[in-house]
């Protein structure tokens, strides 16, 4: 079977679109996993869960999912991010909060553990390091993590011994699934940071045990325009140019 993970949506509706129609060329998903950052920093918030609402799809919480329905403290986000926050918070229907209200912090699926930040802190935790991908192996049963919240795409091993390793998770590369502990990122579709601005996601094949990365252009300039329109903070805008 076909599952397609997606992360870091960011109310980018542009990105989402190109991302849903490049897995649907991939063929037939069975669900989509995503995980977490469905809202915050992008113009469209609403039209995201809306749109992803309508998929057969799986979600954790992010932490801009949580503070868009005043789940978690502002003062922990950068005046930009808070400012985009409150933003967000003013442009969701009580349907959306809902929505975001439902979704739990970690989901355990057949071999997978999906989280937003890190196994050991779901919400907040950054994973970019081999010595805290180390500690993480620790909180979490499953063979296999997925994780967003850094917006880089990216793999940890673990090793029968315990060592661990980190990789980048290059674009059309498949990944095959092993023995091994992984826990794998599969970069941001709405505000990629690994300095190419495509959108990122991951598919899944079941049978074969491939993990694939893809990246897909969008209409960058149309989420762009929306940003200004609505008065979303500069330097948030401009980033999407560059994916940082
Ligand atoms: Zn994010």
């Amino acid at each position: 079977m076909h599952y397609a993970i997606i992360a870091d949506i960011h109310a980018n509706l542009a990105a989402l679109v190109a991302v849903l129609v490049d897995i649907e060329r991939q063929g037939d998903v069975e669900e989509l996993w995503c995980l977490g950052d469905v809202v915050g920093y992008g113009p469209d918030p609403h039209e995201c869960i809306a749109l992803l609402s309508k998929t057969n799809h799986i979600c954790v919480a992010g932490n801009h999912d949580l503070a868009a329905i005043g789940r978690l403290d502002l003062s922990e986000f950068n005046p930009d991010a808070a400012l985009a926050c409150r933003w967000t918070a003013k442009n969701l229907t009580a349907a959306d909060k809902r929505y975001l209200q439902s979704l739990p912090r970690v989901i355990e699926k057949e071999d997978f553990t999906l989280v937003h930040g890190s196994p050991r802190e779901p919400v907040w935790e950054y994973l970019l390091s081999v010595s805290s991908a180390r500690e993480n192996f620790g909180y979490f049963k499953s063979q296999f993590c997925l994780i967003g919240h850094s917006h880089v795409p990216l793999v940890f091993k673990q090793s029968k011994h315990g060592a661990c390793s980190f990789s980048q998770f290059p674009p059309n590369t498949a990944l095959e699934l092993g023995k091994e502990r992984l826990i794998l990122n599969p970069g941001a579709v709405g505000q990629p940071r690994d300095n190419d601005p495509r959108a990122s996601y991951a598919f899944y094949d079941s049978d074969t045990g491939l993990v694939k990365l893809h990246r897909v252009p969008y209409d960058i300039n149309a989420t762009q325009a929306k940003m200004v329109k609505s008065n979303l903070p500069m330097r948030l805008v401009a980033r999407l140019s560059y994916g940082v």
